[in-house]
């Protein structure tokens, strides 16, 4: 019998499924590395993991790579997959070192800083906004020459922290001063490089938000799904719908295709799945925001995708890690509907109790998955600061109107209870 291939799978979160899951469905045995605030108990309740091992990225580098190189010495495994933005580079370097498909070290340090990006785009002459690079806080007036409103953003920050538009130049010291000092508090690693933190002041790109899934292999890219986010207009960010298909003419479609595909040669992506997020300025042009070098949503674009377009990406981006061609290179895939994400708000924030409401949601037939993303007691952070998503809920609609309508019946039924309000 053939031996099952094994991938190494560093920091994806256990409890979340998509990934877990998909590895069931392909056949492939997963090793994985644990995130900070993952536990073998969750391992092991999640599929396809075949072993564990554990390996401190964080703290030592040079060790971590020396424990993985002896892991794969004593008995090899055909690749390596990153479950966390943060773990992309040193997943690139690993891959580099043990001959595995990845990334180049310079593409992985691309997708890891907003900064790079931005020029990157510029000089291969797609979309970009206006952008001003500080390199400490005091350097905020070198983006008063930018056109307001403007976006303050952490140049290698996550979920939407410490991201503020602010409309007015008068408010831009006391943004900058803000976003910097959530920059340091959660963004930068004590022994990090200066230049590793840092804040990006860009114009703001007035039009709906959207996001592109895309798989990589041996240089080419395919598209898989374009998902609808809608209007966020800020001042804070927080996501709280998706869905997929997104509703838009052909030909913006195919715009945001070809600016996608541009984007992944102009930064050198040539292997794995990518999450990019893009505005259509005026509703037709579009822009890019940012790429990631992973599975969107800590693995719940996955479901999206695999919903509307009928690609199962988190297996594809399995095989593709594996050095395999993606199945979709040569079979068209299926949609089977319309898919939707909601994510419940953190609102004020505060020590949670429970989400109010799920009960129901859990039973309807149209959801397909509810995570409860933290427990009870755990203190959620709210927007510009974050630290956590109440629940996440997934659910397949036969038509967009039909999602949008259960969209407002989750916004209108599901609430955050923080202990605050119970005493
Ligand atoms: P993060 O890594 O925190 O997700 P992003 O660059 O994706 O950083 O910014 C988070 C959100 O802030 C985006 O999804 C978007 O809604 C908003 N945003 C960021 N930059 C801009 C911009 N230039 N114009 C409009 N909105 C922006
Ligand atoms: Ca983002």
């Amino acid at each position: 019998m053939p031996q099952r291939p094994k991938l190494l799978l560093v920091g994806q979160l256990s409890t979340l499924p998509w990934v877990f899951d998909a590895a069931d469905r392909a056949g492939i045995d997963l090793i994985l590395v644990l995130r900070g605030d993952d536990t073998p108990e969750a391992a092991a309740r999640a599929a396809a993991v075949v072993e564990v091992l554990p390996l401190d990225i964080d703290g030592d580098q040079e060790a971590a790579l020396a424990v993985l190189s002896d892991r794969y010495r004593r008995e090899p495994f055909g690749g390596i997959m990153a479950g966390n933005e943060k773990v992309v580079p040193f997943v690139a370097r690993a891959a580099r070192e043990l001959g595995l498909p990845g990334l180049t070290d310079q593409a992985a340090a691309v997708v890891r800083d907003k900064r790079r990006m931005r020029r990157l785009l510029r000089e291969a002459g797609l979309g970009t906004p206006g952008f001003t690079v500080l390199d400490d806080p005091d350097g905020w007036t070198d983006a008063l020459a930018l056109r307001f409103p403007v976006v303050v953003k952490p140049a290698n920050g996550f979920s939407s922290l410490g991201v503020i538009r602010v409309d007015d130049k008068d408010d831009l010291k006391q943004a900058v001063a803000r976003t910097w000092e959530l920059v340091e508090t959660h963004l930068r690693s004590a022994d990090a490089p200066a230049e590793e933190a840092g804040v990006l002041v860009e114009e703001y790109l007035d039009g709906p938000e959207i996001s592109a899934e895309s798989l990589i292999h041996h240089g080419k890219v395919r598209v898989c799904a374009i998902s609808w986010k809608g209007e966020l207009t800020g001042p804070y960010f927080e996501e709280t719908t998706l869905r997929a298909p997104a509703r838009l003419p052909a030909e913006v479609l195919a715009a945001v295709e070809a600016e996608v595909i541009a984007a992944h040669h102009a930064f050198g992506l040539t292997e794995g799945t990518t999450h990019t997020e893009l505005r259509l300025v005026g509703g037709i042009r579009p822009v890019l925001l940012e790429t990631g070098a992973r599975i969107g949503g800590g693995g719940f674009m996955h479901y999206l995708v695999h919903v509307s377009s009928g690609i199962d990406l988190a297996a594809e981006a399995l095989r593709v890690h594996l050095g395999l061609e993606p199945l979709c290179w040569s079979e068209e895939p299926v949609p089977t509907g319309v898919a939707a994400a909601y994510l419940v708000p953190v609102g004020t924030g505060g020590r949670i109790s429970g989400v109010r409401g799920l009960e129901a949601v859990r039973e309807d037939p149209r959801v397909d998955h509810v995570v409860e993303t933290v427990g009870p007691g755990a203190l959620l952070r709210p927007y510009p600061d974050w630290s956590g998503y109440p629940a996440i809920v997934l659910s397949r609609h036969t038509s967009d109107a039909e999602a949008v309508a259960y969209r407002d019946h989750l916004a209108s039924t599901l609430h955050v209870a923080y202990e605050e309000e119970r005493s």
